[in-house]
């Protein structure tokens, strides 16, 4: 069977909404941390398996030979991610799965974000087990997530210059899982996706500005204020750190990808921003 460990995630939640138009609900396994929170899904018809990446045996017989394993890399940065995705992974080559597709972060990105990344690639590769490394670029849903305080303060604040970044919606990512995932092929194969047009944060501030009617700025900070901005707004301080240092590889380029392997993958061109930004102001 496919199974998707996050399923009750953000990109978990779409990958198996975009796995049931294609594949019979039985044959998809949810992985997850709370059965409540799967209701909707065991509902439908989809296998739910409870397991906890910090609890490596909750793995032990969860995979059968032949499965193809969707690991969506998981959100507790401070609870050592390596081997938490280890635990999934160890587990998967003991069942003989056919293949183990994680999410990981873009090749050219030198953020401390990206760490936890090279290292799962790394576990994974030396596994042995068929692999497919799903780089994904950003969300667009990053920056349309947390609009409040840029349409309070009429200003994106940001510490990336002038650099850009080419994100996409996490629909589009998750149709890129569900080609790997569904398709033959892709064993072995890295793919470096992101949206097929990157922006700056002026133009996404003038993109707000077309679309509120307001006048709203792009304030370029250094990386050091702007963690300041973020912990004074109540973010613990390595986070602040984190997203500062992402912003950081923004400005030099890091988070632009141009293989067009996600357009491709997913068979249809990736959410323009613009619209992404106006699915969240209608919410
Ligand atoms: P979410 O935070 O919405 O989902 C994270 C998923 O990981 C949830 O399903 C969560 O389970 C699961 N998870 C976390 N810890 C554990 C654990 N100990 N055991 C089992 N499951 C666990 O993130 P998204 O879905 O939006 O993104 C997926 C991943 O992509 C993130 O976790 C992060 O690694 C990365 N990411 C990428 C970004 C990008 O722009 N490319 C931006 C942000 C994150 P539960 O539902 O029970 O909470």
């Amino acid at each position: 069977s496919i199974v998707v460990t996050g399923a009750t995630g953000n990109l978990g939640r779409h990958v198996v909404e975009q796995l049931l138009e294609k594949v019979p609900a039985e044959q998809i396994t949810a992985v997850v941390r709370s059965a409540e929170k799967a209701a909707d899904f065991a509902d439908r018809g989809v296998r739910i398996a409870l397991a906890d990446y910090n609890a490596p045996a909750s793995f032990d017989g969860l995979f059968s030979a032949g499965d193809k394993v969707l690991l969506v890399s998981g959100n507790e940065f401070d609870k050592g991610r390596v081997q938490q995705h280890k635990a999934v992974i160890d587990a998967a080559a003991a069942a003989g799965v056919a293949l183990v597709a994680y999410t990981s972060a873009p090749g050219t990105l030198t953020a401390a974000l990206a760490d936890d990344h090279r290292g799962t690639e790394e576990i994974l590769l030396g596994s042995g087990v068929p692999y497919a490394l799903l780089r994904n670029g950003w969300y667009h849903e990053n920056y349309t997530e947390n609009l409040a305080p840029v349409l309070e303060h009429n200003a994106v604040v940001a510490a990336a210059g002038e650099g850009k970044v080419s994100s996409a919606s996490r629909a589009d990512y998750a149709a890129a899982a569900v080609a790997v995932l569904t398709g033959e092929g892709h064993e072995n194969k890295t793919y470096e996706l992101g949206g097929d047009t990157s922006w700056s944060f002026a133009e996404y501030a003038a993109e707000l500005s077309r679309q509120t009617g307001k006048d709203i700025a792009y304030n370029a900070v250094s990386p050091e204020a702007l963690a300041g901005i973020l912990t004074g707004a109540g973010l613990p301080e390595p986070l602040a750190q984190t997203l500062a240092g992402v912003d950081a590889s923004i400005e030099k380029g890091e988070l632009v990808v141009s293989t067009g392997d996600l357009s491709r993958l997913a068979g249809r061109p990736t959410t323009p921003l613009a619209d992404a930004i106006a699915a969240a102001l209608k919410d």
